[in-house]
């Protein structure tokens, strides 16, 4: 059983808060002459700190309670305040499976805080083994937090083992879900009950289109949730990009047109790949990028980059590999053209 006070760090848990001007009071609107704004103007008032209208929407959507859902500028602001929240610098730790999204470690290491890299098998699966290892040496409760992503980037493929992380690992599971809507799968939101160690990290960055608007959203138990308000910056999300937020949720059956899209310009994009001699291996995706491996990435990268087509060289992560992303049909359909006229 996870003991979440003693996963805190204690300088968190004694943190007397930033009190704003909009904490002070929460009413209907009067005469505000709380916070030093300019009287005039469109964008004269600090935003919600509490983005009370989107959080509303957001428990609606995920049948939660509104006390479990956090919002941050970006999840990599959701990354950074759980490390904050839960490791000590230079003493404590987090557990990475790479090869896995970059923040994680970038982190970890901005907070002086130690990776324990556990590789994810040739399969890219979870290696239970080693994780076993890393987890049983761990004296005292000094490994914090274990990052997870689900559908994986830039593997693309969703992660099998979870369950067992949670039940086996006494601390915080964060399981990055960027790419969840692009999978078959469930979210681990439905599991938030079962386990109060879990905490569920999605974005508005990709299937949602707003990666401009800096949207990230962290669900978890209400006690995380309320560690999280209570570091966070006061007003950390505008007020632009919250309306942005809400604007996508009502026109929510455009991104569902999208992302309908996007999918089926999975398949071909995984067809037309599959049929070229160039590459060897495509591999299987989740989520709307497809890896896949060629004989020489840095050349081909170079290649594409002269004929104005950027993908991202991952030869130094994972041997030879590119991912890319899914574009429009009109991109996915030159991309194949050039890949089909390329001579190495
Ligand atoms: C793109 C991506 C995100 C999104 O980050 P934001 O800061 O919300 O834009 C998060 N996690 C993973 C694994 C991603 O690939």
């Amino acid at each position: 059983m996870v003991e979440l006070e003693k996963l805190v760090r204690t300088n968190i848990i004694a943190l007397k808060p930033y009190s704003s001007a909009r904490d002070d009071f929460s009413g209907e609107a009067g005469i505000f002459l709380d916070a030093n704004e300019n009287p005039f103007g469109d964008l004269n008032r600090y935003p919600d700190p509490h983005q009370q209208t989107l959080k509303d929407k957001l428990k609606d959507l995920k049948k939660l309670s509104i006390k479990q859902v956090f919002i941050g500028n970006g999840s990599d602001e959701v990354i950074d305040l759980l490390i904050r929240i839960f490791c000590n610098p230079s003493l404590d730790k987090v557990i990475i499976c790479p090869p896995t999204y970059g923040m994680y470690e970038v982190a970890a290491n901005i907070n002086d805080i130690i990776v324990l890299s556990v590789p994810l098998t040739s399969a890219f699966q979870l290696d239970i083994e080693g994780l076993q290892n890393v987890i049983s040496q761990s004296a005292v409760n000094t490994i914090k937090i274990f990052f997870l992503c689900s559908p994986n980037n830039p593997t693309g493929n969703s992660i099998d083992d979870i369950d067992w992380v949670l039940t086996h690992f006494n601390g915080i599971v964060v399981v990055d879900e960027a790419y969840i809507d692009f999978s078959e799968r469930s979210s681990f939101i439905e599991k938030l009950a079962l386990y109060p160690n879990l905490v569920v990290v999605q974005t508005f960055s990709k299937a949602w289109g707003l990666a401009a608007a800096r949207i990230g959203v962290a669900y978890a138990s209400e006690a995380i949730i309320a560690l999280m308000q209570k570091i966070k910056p006061p007003y950390n999300v505008s007020s632009l990009n919250q309306e942005a937020a809400l604007k996508a949720i009502e026109n929510e059956y455009v991104v569902a047109h999208q992302k309908a899209h996007i999918l089926e310009q999975r398949i071909y994009l995984e067809t037309s790949l599959s049929q070229l001699p160039l590459i060897k291996k495509v591999y299987p995706s989740d989520a709307n990028f497809i890896l896949i491996e060629v004989e020489d990435a840095d050349l081909l990268y170079a290649h594409l980059v002269l004929k104005k087509i950027v993908v991202r060289n991952r030869n130094a992560v994972i041997k030879n590999c590119l991912r890319i992303s899914i574009g429009t049909f009109v991109e996915n359909k030159y991309l194949i053209e050039v890949l089909k006229r390329y001579i190495p």
